[in-house]
């Protein structure tokens, strides 16, 4: 391969002791083939694939030839499935590097799909060409509705088929993470009550990811503290564009904040909060409107991990750890709140916000309305809803909310900016991503890497999008399977 991909790889995570990584390779596929590279992101990590040959990258996104400085290891971690505490890692995935920008930005390096390791337990190590290019889009999108996310470097096919419900083209993801470290890697660790281990993972954490802390009188808390910050701003948003994870498991929530692992997960079409997209959730465990109880519920199992790092004295430190998790409802519901105000483009606080918000969304319910069309409607774009102009009692609530813009100094030019920043008039629909993927099966890319370049642009009008805002007329439940 010509030398001129430049990877600066420095690996601190597979340089900690093996109680946290298998050391492994990725095992080689019969007949690598690229599908589609991320030049943007490249370009963010400063790196240039241009002049390589296809071949070559074919055979580098694969994992069937390993770039140099690599050293390439499945991480162990553990996790709640569906509450239930279980031992997992990498089963179908290896991190080959960490790699660092010119402003000296570490990522990790992992190829998802890229064969057996020992935490594999039943799996075949491998994943499909649909489910990654799924992943992909996804993460694409979230990336550019400005939500912290995994992204997607490349996808390239292995030549192999690999069974599922049905056959399907196998396929690797280069995936791209500020780290891969999950609550699930706490848990993992503090299971094995070693605390000389959970102090290495803690400190290693700390200094990766939250450096400004430190310094702080107790790190522990204020790692729980800041975790818990950023997994609200998370929910909060993933709640703001309609997103549904689908499997909001300990072992995937990340401690650097960001989104990961798109399996399951869907954006809602018509409001309704117990919307469930995943096969396998048959109580709504993670439905739309549980998120933040179940991000809640995450972060408690997480704070448990820490507790031999908090205080010597057991009880004080659950007593500590639990004063704070129970802030999470305060803090939430705050965020939430201005979140929603920002959607509607309000100004400053009213105690009367929260119902006029919360009689918008029963109205979206019991109407059957499109969330994300509903605040293209309040912005004047997108496709005309009946309903929203006829029935009376949304006229009546577009009156209080039209003397609600007049308080705090606003103006048209305020609101509509503000609304215009927090409401996309584009997202991933189901229908839309199924139709693109079952054309990408069957090798044409071109409505996927159309999809792609609108879904890089959600806030704006550039295109011609209005096939893309169109909500499906079906009755049929949208399922996402697991077991990608
Ligand atoms: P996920 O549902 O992708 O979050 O994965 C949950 C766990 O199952 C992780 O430990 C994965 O590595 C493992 N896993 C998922 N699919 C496979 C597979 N095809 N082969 C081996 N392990 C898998
Ligand atoms: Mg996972």
């Amino acid at each position: 391969m010509k030398n001129n991909i430049i990877w600066n790889f420095d690996n601190s995570y597979s340089r900690l002791s093996d109680a946290f990584k298998e050391k492994i390779n990725p095992v080689a596929v019969e007949k690598p083939e690229l599908v589609i590279i991320n030049e943007n992101l490249a370009k963010d990590l400063n790196l240039d694939f241009s002049g390589v040959d296809k071949n070559d990258l074919s055979a580098l996104f694969t994992g069937n030839i390993l770039p140099d400085g690599s050293d390439s290891i499945a991480q162990a971690y553990a996790g709640h499935q569906f509450g239930h505490f279980t031992m997992l890692g990498d089963g179908r995935a290896v991190l080959i590097g960490e790699h660092l920008t010119a402003d000296n930005k570490r990522y990790d390096i992992q190829f998802k799909g890229s064969g057996k390791t020992s935490f594999s337990r039943n799996g075949d190590g491998r994943a499909g060409l649909g489910p990654m290019l799924r992943e992909f889009i996804i993460s694409e999108a979230m990336h550019n509705l400005n939500i912290p996310s995994t992204r997607s470097l490349a996808v390239a096919k292995t030549g192999e088929k690999i069974m599922r419900e049905n056959p399907l083209q196998g396929a690797v993801l280069t995936r791209v993470a500020s780290s891969h470290i999950r609550v699930g890697t706490f848990q993992y660790i503090a299971a094995r009550e070693k605390k000389d281990e959970l102090e290495v993972l803690f400190n290693y954490v700390i200094q990766r990811h939250y450096p400004e802390l430190e310094h702080s009188k107790n790190k522990a808390l204020s790692l729980l503290t800041k975790l818990m910050d950023k997994q609200i701003d998370l929910v909060v948003n993933w709640m703001r564009v309609g997103f549904i994870h689908g499997v909001m498991n300990t072992d995937n929530m990340t401690i650097s904040g960001e989104t990961i692992d798109y399996g399951p997960c869907a954006f809602m079409d018509i409001y309704d909060p117990k919307t469930v997209f995943s096969s396998i959730d048959k109580f709504g465990r993670y439905a739309y409107c549980n998120q933040p109880n179940i991000t809640k519920w995450n972060l408690a199992r997480f704070a448990e991990c820490l507790i031999p790092l908090i205080d010597n004295n057991k009880s004080k430190a659950i007593k500590t750890a639990t004063e704070i998790i129970d802030s999470f409802g305060d803090i939430y519901e705050e965020k939430w709140m201005n979140m929603m105000r920002n959607k509607l483009g309000l100004l400053g606080k009213e105690k009367e916000d929260k119902i006029l918000i919360l009689d918008l969304l029963t109205l979206m319910h019991e109407k059957k309305i499109d969330y994300t069309n509903t605040f293209c409607h309040l912005m004047k774009l997108g496709p005309k809803i009946d309903v929203l102009n006829e029935d009376k009692n949304f006229l009546n609530w577009k009156g209080r909310w039209r003397e609600r813009l007049k308080t705090y100094n606003n103006s048209p030019e305020k609101y509509n900016k503000l609304m215009r920043n927090f409401n996309p008039v584009v997202i991933p629909r189901n229908h839309k991503v199924e139709e693109v993927l079952s054309e990408a099966d069957n090798s044409n890319l071109k409505p996927f890497e159309s999809l792609l370049k609108i879904l890089r642009d959600p806030y704006n009008e550039n295109y011609n999008i209005t096939e893309y805002q169109i909500v499906p007329i079906t009755n049929k439940v949208y399922q996402t399977f697991c077991g990608t």
